[in-house]
């Protein structure tokens, strides 16, 4: 998509720091953290929330979450413990319109319902 802020940093038309990058997805440090680990996960692939994940998307869905593993294991936040969190529309807290797991760690992240994170 291309007015989709994620869709231009998956094709480097805006600048992030990626930490991971393969042919389905890409892995960045979120702009605004909330905690000292504070990465985004996206599929190259334009899905724009979770409601809109397809049958045909679940082995794309599973390969963010080997993604999320890799990065917290390379962090040092496996063993500590990590939050993978994904909003869905406004109730959910959701604010860009392509999917994307937050990977949260670094400091205890609190209670669930903790309004940011
Ligand atoms: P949402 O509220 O949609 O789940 O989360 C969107 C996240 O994207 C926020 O944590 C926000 O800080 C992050 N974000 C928004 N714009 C940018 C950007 O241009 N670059 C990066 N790296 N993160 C962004
Ligand atoms: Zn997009």
């Amino acid at each position: 998509m291309t007015d989709c802020i994620f869709c231009k940093i998956a094709l480097k038309k805006i600048s992030a720091k990626v930490l991971y990058e393969d042919e389905v997805s890409v892995a960045f440090e979120d702009i605004h953290p909330q905690a000292p680990v504070h990465v985004l996960v996206i599929p190259k692939k334009h899905i724009s929330k979770i409601l809109e994940i397809e049958e045909e998307d679940n082995a794309l869905i599973g390969h963010l979450f080997q993604v999320a593993n890799k990065i917290a294991r390379e962090k040092g936040i496996a063993e500590s413990g990590f939050r993978l969190m994904v909003n869905c529309n406004s109730d959910g807290g959701q604010v860009i319109y392509h999917l994307h797991l937050h990977l949260l760690g670094g400091r205890p992240i609190g209670p669930m319902v903790c309004r940011h994170f």
